[in-house]
């Protein structure tokens, strides 16, 4: 390697490069496993913090690679408790990722963002105003979930105990990287949370559910279902044309027959448009073919789109109808209003 050779992203190498990148150097692979443990575990983003290597070794290593450790840029708290922080990436865009925490419940979730904008155009989200800009990568991903985790432990005393890919972009569009992240996230030389903490968000592409399931994910899942009927749905998911909702019911069965991992819906309610007595029916359908959780979500008004936020009563009925009918329902009232942290409002104002 040379002095002029354009500088490495460390993090893009898997762990047996850059063993044996250090073996080329004629470095032992236990050089390789300490600097692996800083980059994953400790989360250093300088390789001067790598304190127990030698000078001449860490002066080799900034020579020759570089560490793109994504940088906070603003953090919000919003009065009930939700924290939104805007992160920089090295190469100048923006991204969010928002802490949920109820501490009550010793519950502490971050909803993490997998791609830069979003190519869906959800006609509800404010994401899918932006268009996709690119996928994060790998360690980008990671980067939010030890960050946050980091500002969980200092605002609560508290690690997070849950990570949702929710946040901006579609996650199995950026499926590489959302799985290697999950892969540092849950290894003991990472994170060492467990998968039954993460739950992957989806519009619902059905090839990448099935992917998932053929990967053996270890991961809950989570369809944004939103309407229970394919004309609803085409109306303002545009992707359920090419992925209508019998194809995503095979996708999901296929996932939950091959992992038996959990199954959600993500539903937020728009006044009268899906909060109808045939579409507590349709949904109710949809609930059939495998054990599936209902989330019903108020909505949360987006600037320059025409969607109105049902009434609490009409979600009570919604709701009320399901759980009567067997189907585990609950209802989140929404969180960091007020900093634009809410579920479709992120990347809303700037
Ligand atoms: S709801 Fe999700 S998939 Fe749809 S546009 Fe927004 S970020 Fe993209």
């Amino acid at each position: 390697m040379t002095e002029t050779a354009p500088k490495i992203d460390i993090r893009q190498l898997s762990k047996p490069d850059l063993i044996a990148a250090f073996g080329e150097k004629g470095e032992p692979k236990f050089r390789a496993n300490q600097v692996w443990e800083w980059l994953w575990k400790k989360g250093a983003h300088s390789f001067e913090q790598m304190t127990n290597l030698s000078k001449p070794l860490r002066e080799w290593l900034d020579a020759n690679f570089v560490i793109h450790f994504i940088v906070e840029d603003k953090v919000q708290h919003s009065n009930d408790g939700t924290i939104k922080t805007r992160f920089r990436l090295h190469d100048g865009h923006l991204i969010e990722s928002v802490l949920i925490p109820v501490p009550d419940d010793r519950r502490f979730t971050v909803c993490v963002s997998s791609q830069v904008g979003c190519s869906l155009t959800c006609a509800f989200c404010a994401t899918g105003q932006m268009k996709r800009v690119r996928n994060l990568d790998a360690a980008e991903i990671y980067d939010q979930v030890l960050l946050v985790n980091r500002q969980c432990e200092a605002t609560f005393g508290h690690p997070l105990t849950n990570i949702v890919y929710m946040g901006m972009g579609e996650p199995l569009l950026a499926y590489r990287p959302v799985m290697e992240s999950i892969g540092h996230i849950t290894s003991p030389e990472g994170l060492g949370m467990s998968p039954k903490r993460i739950t992957v968000s989806t519009a619902g592409i059905a090839k990448m559910i099935k992917q998932l399931a053929d990967d053996n994910a270890k991961v809950n899942l989570a369809l944004s279902l939103h309407a229970p009927t394919d004309e609803k749905r085409n109306e303002i998911m545009p992707i359920n044309e090419q992925n209508n909702l019998e194809v995503l019911m095979d996708a999901l069965t296929y996932f939950y027959q091959k992992t038996g991992n959990r199954l959600s819906y993500e539903y937020i309610a728009f006044n009268d448009f899906n909060e109808g007595h045939e579409d507590a029916l349709a949904l109710l359908r949809l609930c059939e073919r495998f054990p599936v959780k209902v989330n019903i979500i108020e909505y949360n008004p987006v600037a320059g789109l025409d969607f109105v936020k049902a009434g609490d009563d009409k979600i009570d009925r919604f709701a009320r109808f399901l759980s009567n009918n067997g189907v585990m329902t609950t209802v989140r009232r929404s969180r960091g209003k007020d900093i634009d942290a809410a579920c479709g409002q992120l990347a809303n104002r700037e």
